[in-house]
């Protein structure tokens, strides 16, 4: 029954505002297909894409795992 550690900087916003009937489960920053977390959560970090293995290309295309970005954002918090 252990709470999760957080972090004191995402304690920064106000519970119970006008925004508060908004989904807190939406991520603000936009996220790739590859990643985990959105990025700059507490307890990620990025990593090289295991798809383009950090040349952000797949083939000819875009890698559609990290979209182009060469890295991927994933849980690092409590290994
Ligand atoms: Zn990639």
């Amino acid at each position: 029954m252990n709470r999760k550690n957080t972090s004191p900087g995402a304690s920064d916003q106000p519970a119970g505002g006008p925004g508060a009937g908004r989904a807190p489960t939406e991520p603000a920053a936009p996220m790739a297909p590859g990643d985990e977390a959105p990025p700059g959560a507490p307890g990620t970090g990025e990593d090289t894409c295991p798809r383009c293995h950090g040349t952000g290309r797949d083939g000819p295309r875009e890698c559609p795992e990290c979209e182009g970005r060469g890295t991927v954002t994933v849980n690092i918090g409590g290994a």
